[in-house]
């Protein structure tokens, strides 16, 4: 008999599978993913596995390496130094917008690309090539296998990075970041661009449900202590502006990314990540949205969930 969770996990796939949005076309490698994709996976901080659909298909990362450079900036350069670069309020501006508060130049959020541009500069290293080895190490760390590069995807995204390079001579202006603006530029664009499947976000998820322990490793990839700050920032800012929808509705810490991907967080249960190209009006996966909103409503995954 089959395994009543990947039953119902199957169950609520085929039911939110419907054809609304539309995939990012800002440059030919997303424009040409396929848009009828569709992964789930959910991974327990005990180290169990359920995948429906295509869990194996890769995809770059993109804005769901926020969080983990957060985390991992955290980690290198302490909270103190990471808060007096990047602050943790919501900004209610699109991701990609230029928004620096106004006196220090400091960016909102580490969730925004102002933000997460300058948390990228705070890993550890000399250089972009130094830092942006940090973090794919650290990412695999949390995903528990080696990841690499998807180099299409960051050799077109570094030649049309027209705004972020704007962004991030803004934030050198402001001496946010520091040394080379392009530098930090090349590492933020390829941090985008590296490559997971759908169960590498759930197991990266669930490496922050379970305090920053990996699952299956057993490695202490984050101090506990930080964990709490990712996902506080994760709750506040992770979904593009729909964050306030997306508390409501779903009530977990999550993280949306232009190619497809949404992981969520259930502290001290599971990490959950979704994958599906088509996005809805705010940028996120409209069948995973879809599908965050039942699971939640179905398992009562709501965290202010009273029962
Ligand atoms: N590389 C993209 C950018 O920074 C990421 C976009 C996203 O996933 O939100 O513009």
């Amino acid at each position: 008999m089959k395994n009543p969770v990947q039953q119902y996990l199957e169950e609520i796939v085929e039911a939110c599978a419907g054809t609304s949005g539309a995939v990012a076309d800002y440059i030919p490698e997303l424009a040409e993913a396929d848009p009828d994709r569709f992964a789930l996976c959910l991974a327990t901080v005990d180290g169990r596995v359920y995948t429906v659909g295509d869990a194996e298909a890769r995809f770059s990362i993109q804005s769901i390496s926020k969080p983990f450079t957060y985390a991992l900036a955290l980690q290198d350069s302490g909270k103190e130094a990471v808060a007096e670069k990047v602050g943790v309020e919501p900004s209610g501006d699109a991701f990609n917008e230029i928004s620096l508060a106004p006196d220090s130049g400091r960016p909102f959020n580490p969730m925004i690309n102002a933000g997460a541009i300058t948390t990228t500069s705070l890993l550890a290293g000399e250089d972009g090539d130094e830092r942006f080895a940090r973090a794919l190490e650290g990412f695999g760390r949390f995903a528990g296998r080696e990841l690499d590069v998807d180099e299409a995807i960051y050799d077109s995204e570094l030649s049309t990075a027209h705004r972020n390079r704007a962004i991030a001579h803004m934030l050198r202006e402001f001496s946010i970041l520091e040394g080379d603006p392009e530098d930090v530029l090349a590492q933020y664009v390829r941090q985008c661009s590296i490559s997971v499947d759908t169960q590498d976000l759930a197991l990266m998820a669930a490496t922050l449900a379970n305090g920053g322990v990996q699952p299956r490793t057993g490695e202490e990839v984050l101090d506990a202590q930080l964990v709490e700050h990712v996902l506080s920032v994760m709750t506040t800012c992770g979904m593009y502006d729909a964050a306030g929808d997306w508390v409501t509705a779903v009530g977990m810490p999550a993280k949306s990314g232009v190619s497809g991907g949404i992981i969520g967080v259930l502290p001290g249960q599971v990490g959950i990540a979704v994958f599906s190209p088509r996005l809805d009006s705010h940028g996120n996966s409209a069948r995973g949205v879809t599908l965050f909103e039942r699971m939640s409503h179905d398992m009562e995954l709501h965290i202010m969930h009273v029962s």
